[in-house]
């Protein structure tokens, strides 16, 4: 398995997080993910439910069909995923589905988290693909990008429904 320095380490999630605010530009919730083969990345993806109005395509499904694409191969062996925020349950069988073999996620879900928070389908021992699965690289900023795109969400909201009153 791959060896990651917490340096390199920190550099893919940074390259996870350039994901992200390609989300956050199209008012989407900001995650990002990237997967790391051989030192290069090898799929990138963002969450694009909004802007392609399609319910699965989270930023790890993303990035694990442009892997499968650029790899000619369903199996992305030896591979490692970096995502900014823990994988939904959703996401977490794919990653198995895919065979990547490593995790590493910046924040946890509390609310829909598959990868330890609600669920723990990547080190379930039912299943038959188990992951090695880190947390907490680059936290802050992972959880930062998220916080700040709900609390303008919110303002926004406001904003709309205090205009709505105004022209009552
Ligand atoms: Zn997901």
């Amino acid at each position: 398995m791959a060896e990651f320095t917490q340096e390199e380490k920190e550099f893919f999630m940074r390259e996870a997080l350039k994901e992200a605010q390609k989300s956050l530009e199209k008012e989407e919730i900001p995650i990002g993910c990237v997967i790391v083969k051989d030192g290069e990345i090898i799929g990138r993806g963002h969450n694009a439910r909004e802007e392609q109005q399609k319910a699965i395509l989270h930023a790890e499904i993303m990035a694990i069909n442009e892997a499968n694409e650029n790899e000619g191969n369903w199996r992305l062996l030896d591979s490692m995923l970096f995502v900014t925020i823990e994988p939904c349950v959703m996401c977490s069988g794919a990653i198995g589905l895919a065979r990547i073999p490593q995790v590493i996620y910046g924040a946890a879900n509390q609310k829909f988290g598959g990868a330890g928070s609600l669920y723990d389908i990547l080190t379930d021992i039912r299943l038959n693909h188990r992951v090695e699965v880190e947390t907490g690289i680059l936290e802050a900023e992972c959880a930062g990008i998220m916080q700040d795109f709900f609390r303008k969400n919110r303002e926004k909201k406001k904003a709309v429904k205090r205009a709505a009153k105004e022209h009552c």
